[in-house]
């Protein structure tokens, strides 16, 4: 991933406020459409110019081509408050990140955040690399979004040992039938019916017996063998996956509690 920025020169005398109320809603709508990453964008006024720092999943993330119409609404209103029209400033290689996919067209996809996770909660299943939003379908980018926001926020419950809520959050990792894997599937499905691309949904998997207990473990949907790591496939796919279901659409792991 890239890191950028944005400047923006005042050419009209304009409210502090409303410029930065602009410029918020502006970051809103290339993040729900996946040009650019993350939550929080340090943005800075030195005389009549702000600044805006931000990372984006391609060098090329920003350009027209991938704006949608909530983008270029927003640019609108810029304009009317009396902002120029912005300097796209590439900084360089935001170097703790993984590398977008470079696959034209990835032959299956899977849906796969974690709580420490910001780029596309979409990987390219072949290469494990996270796929930029706005190359998907426009009706899932922005779902995908808050998939990812309400993810996050029960990994990191569970992960914090939040021990009143922890089985809670684990449910909506890890059940199949959770709204949270529910809605998951649903954007799954749009993608698939709308690009005829197959997308993988993760369980995530604590508890169970023993390791035997756990290999053992079939698909949760159609009660197949699913089993990765069996036969001269020893390593589990991308170090993370030791079940893959075809039939079904499904990846897991043996239990954090047996490996
Ligand atoms: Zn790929
Ligand atoms: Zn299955």
């Amino acid at each position: 991933m890239y890191v950028c920025q944005l400047s923006f020169e005042c050419e009209l005398d304009i409210e502090l406020d409303e410029a930065q109320q602009a410029i918020s809603m502006l970051l809103d709508q290339y993040r729900y459409n996946g040009q650019i990453i993350g939550r929080e964008f340090p943005l800075t006024l030195i005389d009549d110019k702000f600044e805006i720092t931000f990372v984006c999943p391609e060098q090329d993330s920003l350009a027209v081509k991938y704006n949608n119409e909530f983008v270029l609404k927003a640019f609108e209103q810029l304009k009317q408050l009396g902002l120029s029209t912005p300097k796209f400033t590439l900084k360089g290689l935001e170097c703790q990140s993984d590398f977008s996919d470079t696959c034209d067209q990835p032959k299956a996809l899977v849906l796969y955040s974690t709580y420490v996770q910001s780029c596309s909660p979409l990987r390219c299943l072949e290469h494990f690399a996270p796929v930029p939003l706005y190359k998907m379908p426009e009706q899932v980018r922005k779902p995908l979004i808050k998939w990812q926001e309400s993810q996050a926020a029960c990994d990191q419950l569970q992960m914090n040992e939040i021990t009143e809520i922890e089985p809670f959050a684990i449910e909506q990792l890890s059940q199949l039938d959770s709204e949270l894997l529910q809605n998951g599937n649903a954007i799954a499905k749009t993608i698939q019916q709308q690009i005829n691309i197959p997308v993988y949904q993760y369980l995530y998997r604590v508890g169970g017996e023993s390791l035997e207990a756990e290999q053992q473990r079939l698909c949760p949907s159609c009660d197949g063998d699913w089993l990765f790591t069996k036969d001269d496939q020893k390593e589990p796919l991308h170090g993370l996956f030791d079940f893959k279901c075809d039939e079904c659409l499904l990846v897991s792991n043996v239990s954090w509690d047996w490996q």
